[in-house]
């Protein structure tokens, strides 16, 4: 059943249209593909990050509701950390949710004069005051409350932000049921600059299939590889976090603001160690058998009441293992995940807030900014004060926090250190130190992120090798190919599943005809018009700064040069025809 129908909501006039969009849907399959599009029609190169013309563009894709995997949400705005393309995806129920409720897509613009949330579902949109939740710091509780004032039956997302939404921190990352978020890129705070708490979608519906044997197959196909295959179970016995020691091993994992390509203390924060020590659940994403999404309990006494303890289920994987812990020097479990808790709280980017907390640590170490700025002494594997900084960022009680709360780029700029303010087109890198190939994603990708493509892995293959050719053919095949899977809005790390073959069928299933060649030929397209969006809004790799801190450390591939890396991005545009 092909989706069509894209809904419009305009938060100025508290108004809403629905209208039906085929062409979008068949031209550019879905999520990511009809997000770059919808955010290409709605958003101009002048327009402001934090203004009411701001669009969010919710995607999700054809395989949502039917097969397993098809779980996440592309969203899509102008990010108001980078100034450029904002794309950020999040899985729960979210995609279900928006597919159930009946449409394909949202685009959400203008602002509202009082705080709202959205409550959307298949009859329409309600504009609902928000004024008594506008100041509930904690994004846990902001989602316990609308869950009980907002008992519509049916599959339910509830995305919502914290404190440092509303306080425009730059990173602010927007949750959805609770451990799974729009990350990266600052969308929480478009939500805060628009005044707009929570989204609420729920809905009843169903998508119909034609041939219900065939479905029946291929479903238990997939089910099966799932299960029974290697391909998921690292990321259901571990999680991502199962990452950490290989890359301490090889010495990749950045540590201490890249400091030091690995960690003395990593096992003791490593994805055994807290599964051995602190698993308490392991939970999915709506429509996933493999449950990659591993919770620790955190069992604390309270301070007066002897023998009472409270429990904390904290989501924990590789990325905030690297940003909160290795790159801060905390390798202490408990403490990882206590400041893991305070970063989740008040809803901002946990990648983000750790290489921004590193490069003020080396900041206050080398006396280039004192407690006058930071209030309080930071210091590696300090987490009490690390998660007074979190705080900090999020209230801004000073300017230097309100500078720290635009990203580690613009901070840097203001008080030195550049050289060690690990972002890439203001992004901050992602935690995984193997070679050229990883730094080069981070430079030509379109979210400046390591799951544009497989960098990292690519590293390992080229090793000794120096062919900017052949590195940078592997980036764009691999990147064009993510465009596809992120169009259908299957999860990325399914991506050992989802070859062209079974992708192909499922799309048959779902009642589209888009043969493997098709499909090569729309990731191409999607990735050159994410492409094309970022240079119409001034984007320009040539003048990019690259921390020179890479280039004075080891990776697992040697030291990197200057002129290797460079000549992998040109490389990489140039097949590109960019
Ligand atoms: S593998 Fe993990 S992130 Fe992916 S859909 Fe399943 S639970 Fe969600």
């Amino acid at each position: 059943m092909m989706l069509e129908k894209v809904l419009y909501i305009n938060l100025s006039d508290k108004s809403y249209s629905v209208k039906a969009r085929r062409d979008l849907f068949e031209r550019y399959i879905g999520g990511s593909g009809v997000g770059i599009k919808l955010l290409t029609e709605e958003c101009r190169k002048e327009t402001e990050p934090l203004s009411a013309e701001n669009p969010i563009v919710f995607a999700v894709g054809p395989l949502t509701g039917l097969f397993p995997f098809a779980s996440k949400t592309v969203a899509m705005f102008k990010s108001p950390l980078t100034g450029n393309l904002g794309e950020s995806h999040a899985g729960g129920r979210s995609a279900v949710a928006l597919r159930m409720a009946g449409y394909g897509a949202v685009v959400i613009k203008g602002a509202s004069e009082v705080p709202i949330y959205l409550s959307i579902h298949e009859n329409g949109v309600e504009f609902k005051d928000a004024s008594a939740l506008w100041g509930v710091g904690s994004s846990y509780t902001v989602g316990r409350i609308l869950r009980e004032r907002e008992s519509k039956p049916g599959l339910r997302t509830i995305m919502r932000i914290g404190a440092a939404g509303e306080k425009l921190v730059r990173f602010a990352c927007v949750a959805t049921e609770t451990y799974r978020h729009f990350g990266r890129l600052g969308l929480g705070a478009v939500f805060g600059s628009k005044k707009l708490k929570a989204i609420v979608i729920a809905g009843n519906s169903t998508v119909e299939v034609e041939d219900q044997k065939r479905y029946k197959e291929v479903y238990d196909r997939i089910y099966r590889l799932a299960l029974d295959s290697k391909l998921m179970k690292k990321y259901h016995d571990l999680g991502t976090a199962a990452n950490v020691v290989p890359l301490n091993k090889i010495r990749a994992l950045p540590t201490k603001n890249l400091t030091q390509p690995d960690f003395e203390e990593a096992e003791k924060i490593s994805g055994e160690f807290l599964a051995q020590n602190f698993l308490g659940r392991r939970v999915a994403c709506a429509h996933c058998p493999t449950a990659c999404i591993h919770l620790a309990a955190l069992r604390e006494p309270y301070e007066d009441e002897p023998y009472f303890y409270k429990t904390t289920m904290i989501s924990y994987d590789h990325e905030l293992i690297y940003s909160l812990g290795s790159m801060l020097g905390i390798g202490k479990a408990e403490h990882l995940l206590k400041l893991i808790d305070a970063v989740e709280k008040v809803g901002m980017d946990a990648i983000t807030t750790g290489v921004l907390l590193a490069w003020a640590t080396e900041m206050f170490g080398a006396g280039k900014i004192s407690e006058k700025e930071s209030i309080v002494p930071l210091a590696w594997g300090d987490h009490a004060n690390y998660i007074k900084a979190v705080n900090f960022i999020a209230k801004q009680p000073n300017q230097f926090y309100k500078d720290l709360s635009m990203g580690v780029e613009y901070a840097s700029t203001l008080y030195g250190g550049e050289e060690f303010a690990l972002a890439f087109g203001k992004n901050e890198m992602a935690g995984y130190n193997t070679g050229p190939l990883f730094y080069a994603t981070l430079l030509t990708g379109a979210r400046h992120s390591h799951l544009d493509s497989a960098g990292y892995s690519f590293d390992e293959k080229m090793k000794g090798k120096n062919s900017a050719e052949e590195g940078a053919e592997m980036l764009v095949k691999e990147e064009a190919w993510r465009c596809v899977l992120t169009s259908l809005v299957v999860c990325l790390f399914a991506r050992g599943i989802y070859d062209e073959q079974l992708t192909e069928e499922c799309l048959s299933v779902a009642g589209l005809k888009i043969d493997q060649s098709m499909l090569a030929e729309k990731g191409a397209e999607i990735l050159k018009l994410k492409h094309a969006f970022k240079k119409e809004m001034g984007f320009e790799w040539r003048s990019m700064r690259v921390p020179e801190r890479i280039f004075e450390r080891d990776t697992p591939a040697g030291r990197i040069k200057r002129e290797e890396l460079a000549g992998i991005v040109e490389e990489y545009f140039r097949k590109l025809g960019l």
